[in-house]
């Protein structure tokens, strides 16, 4: 049904989460929680079943799409023998990875200890009810946990002195950059849209030497030539991801930064998965969010053509007829690349004519 789509499309995206920070995933698997346990999350058949999985396949984590508090995280790792981390974790692992500004690593290490610091209360409300109440104060536990608040306090406070001053220097970064001699095109768009595929093709083995220079400043910079256009830098952004925790959105904007000075947006889309209109306007509300103008030129990939039944291809190839700031293609394949290469540089030489002088 309707529900078990979702289900498998969320679990398709976490997957491609872990998989973005190099995860090997092993094994993929839904469980049904009618009623969550305190303890565990999921009930004590499934723990078995999921602690058999993990010794079948030799996994070193498992990561829950959920929100787990700190006791069952921890109850989960005696009884999986793994490690075990939630969807909030997975998520900051990653904006770790690919945080690379200044701003953006400092937001993503605040957002790092708000999870932290939020964890220690859960534990200490937690502990609390299990000793029988309220008002037991003073056990050896308090002035710990305490110790621990006020340390993560004052290293949230010296961070975001730090970010104060990092966004002050901000704009006089944003002009340098506007003077770079070769135009930007940032990809942006949800996890799993196919932008990494895209990026490999636009990119190709072949220019791999050339590369090494950006390989070695940033892992998700590549130079690209285009029709008219003999050098433009192609830049790799953080997925979007569906029901981001709400305290790691600011970290998730840092990661963007490098959008707001690009030439040129390619918003890459599923435009076969059900929420793509939904997935279409999270991405245009946080690029005005994070200062993106109304005026950068942008273009949409409808990728994944080749999912479609051969009626809703043919409906979307004559929407996209009709604009000129979309392209039909499949990734995968590799129909519309071309096309989609031709009407990007024609885009980005209308709009930056310098390029071409
Ligand atoms: P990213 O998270 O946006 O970088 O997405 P990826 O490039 O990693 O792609 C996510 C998944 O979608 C992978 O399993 C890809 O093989 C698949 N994919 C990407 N593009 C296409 C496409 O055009 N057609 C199909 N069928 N699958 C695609």
């Amino acid at each position: 049904g309707h529900a078990e789509r979702d289900a498998d499309a969320r679990l398709e995206e976490t997957a491609g989460l872990a998989l973005a920070i190099g995860l090997n995933v092993v094994e993929r698997h839904v469980f049904r929680v009618r009623a969550p346990k305190p303890a565990t999350l999921i009930g004590s058949g499934q723990v078995e079943q999921l602690a058999a999985m993990a010794r079948m396949e030799d996994a070193d984590l498992v990561v829950f799409d959920a929100s787990l508090s700190p006791v069952q995280q921890r109850n989960l790792e005696t009884a999986l023998g793994t490690k075990v981390i939630d969807r909030t974790g997975l998520i900051l692992e990653i904006f770790g990875e690919r945080a690379a500004t200044a701003e953006g690593r400092l937001q993503v290490e605040l957002a790092h200890l708000d999870y932290q610091a939020g964890r220690l209360v859960r534990s200490w409300t937690h502990l609390e009810r299990q000793r029988g109440g309220f008002g037991f104060l003073g056990g050896p536990g308090e002035t710990q946990i305490e110790a621990d608040r006020r340390l993560i306090r004052d290293r949230m406070a010296r961070l975001r002195k730090e970010l104060d001053q990092v966004s002050r220097t901000r704009g006089l970064h944003r002009d340098r950059r506007q003077r770079a001699p070769w135009p930007v095109i940032a990809l942006v768009g949800y996890t799993n849209a196919g932008k990494s595929t895209l990026f490999n093709r636009l990119t190709g083995a072949d220019v791999m030497a050339e590369n090494l220079l950006f390989a070695t400043l940033d892992p998700t910079l590549r130079q690209i030539s285009l029709p008219g256009i003999d050098k433009a830098i192609l830049s790799d952004t953080v997925g979007f991801v569906s029901d981001l925790p709400t305290q790691l959105v600011a970290a998730f904007k840092a990661t963007l930064e490098e959008v707001v000075s690009a030439d040129l947006l390619l918003h890459v889309r599923d435009i076969a998965h059900p929420d793509t209109e939904a997935q279409r306007s999270d991405v245009e509300t946080v690029l005005a969010d994070i200062g993106v103008a109304a005026t950068t030129p942008r273009f949409e990939a409808w990728n994944k053509l080749d999912l479609l039944d051969p009626d809703a291809r043919e409906a979307m190839m004559a929407l996209a007829a009709r604009r000129d700031d979309v392209v039909t293609l499949s990734a995968l394949s590799g129909e519309g690349v071309a096309d989609l290469v031709d009407q990007v540089a024609t885009q980005l030489t209308a709009a930056h004519r310098r390029y071409t002088l």
